[in-house]
């Protein structure tokens, strides 16, 4: 009976550990046991394998973080570089375009300037081809063919016979102001110049300059043949019957002074200014007065040009 009772007992046991013990699995035996002797070897080692790849895979990952973060932080240099540089351009632009813009203002002022002179009517109606704006310096010689009238004037002179008047009135005037202004120099041929300015070069030759130096100094206070003002009969040398020397010191006087005001009024110019020394290639002469007509010479001192400039300054109309 005893055997009888015990063994459902056992068997309820069993069937109880089949169910609810975890160290027994389902062939009803200890799980330990069964994983002794159950697992492949195999399968051990490339479970142990797979721990190792996971380990890889995980420092693998781990790299790989490490690389992205590198590169992030690569990325982010860039572009903060980037930034920086185009702040850095930004600031350069405003100057450099308004250095564009000055330049271009300056190109359209300029563009303005020629349209005004070429679109605009010139102040004054004169051509440089009229008979008393003739040109006649260093580099521009009395033509050849150059043809025109003397009257003599003021006794011992000559002068071309448009302006003989001109000059006659202006001295006349001067003389009734109670000034005495005194002619000594109109009308001179070349031959006369051709004297004039080798007296000179041998002037210069006796101090022991070479013939080469003595001509370039000569020419400096004597004009070249050919090249002289007073081969038109349009320019005379005035000076003060009190000072009648040909220097600065003449500008003091009180006959230039009233020449130099009064001059254009009968249409005349004071000829070599000072300031102009550059253009005319002529020392400054305040007794050098030379006949461009009423109109011109208003307009000269208007601008104050000297003849050159004016020239250039008709030639924009032509
Ligand atoms: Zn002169």
């Amino acid at each position: 009976m005893k055997s009888k009772h015990m063994a459902p007992k056992r068997n309820y046991i069993n069937t109880k550990y089949r169910t609810q013990n975890p160290y027994i699995d389902a062939n009803n035996l200890p799980i330990r046991h069964i994983k002794s002797t159950s697992i492949n070897p195999r399968i051990k080692s490339r479970k142990l394998n797979s721990r190792k790849n996971n380990r890889n895979l995980q420092k693998k990952r781990k790299i790989n973080k490490k690389k992205v973060r590198l590169l992030i932080i690569i990325l982010l240099i860039i572009l903060i570089a980037i930034i920086h540089n185009v702040k850095k351009d930004k600031k350069i632009k405003p100057v450099s375009a308004i250095g564009n813009l000055e330049i271009e203002n300056a190109n359209i002022n300029n563009s303005n300037l020629e349209l005004e002179a070429n679109s605009s009517i010139p102040e004054i109606d004169s051509k440089t081809t009229d008979w008393n704006l003739i040109l006649v310096n260093r580099y521009n010689p009395l033509p050849d063919d150059y043809e025109f009238e003397l009257t003599s004037i003021e006794t011992s002179h000559k002068a071309d016979s448009r302006v003989a008047e001109s000059i006659t009135k202006m001295l006349e005037d001067a003389r009734s102001e109670g000034l005495k202004p005194l002619l000594c120099s109109s009308y001179r041929s070349i031959d006369t110049q051709t004297k004039l300015y080798n007296n000179k070069v041998k002037e210069y030759k006796k101090e022991g300059l070479s013939d080469k130096e003595a001509k370039e100094k000569a020419s400096f206070w004597v004009a070249i043949p050919g090249t002289s003002e007073h081969h038109t009969g349009l320019a005379f040398d005035i000076v003060s019957m009190d000072y009648q020397v040909l220097d600065e010191k003449q500008e003091e006087t009180d006959v230039q002074k009233w020449l130099m005001e009064n001059c254009s009024n009968y249409g005349f110019i004071l000829r070599y200014p000072t300031n102009k020394k550059k253009i005319t290639n002529i020392n400054y002469e305040p007794w050098h007065y030379r006949y461009v007509g009423i109109e011109n010479a208003k307009f000269i001192e208007k601008k104050g040009f000297c003849l050159e400039e004016y020239i250039e300054y008709l030639k924009q109309f032509e």
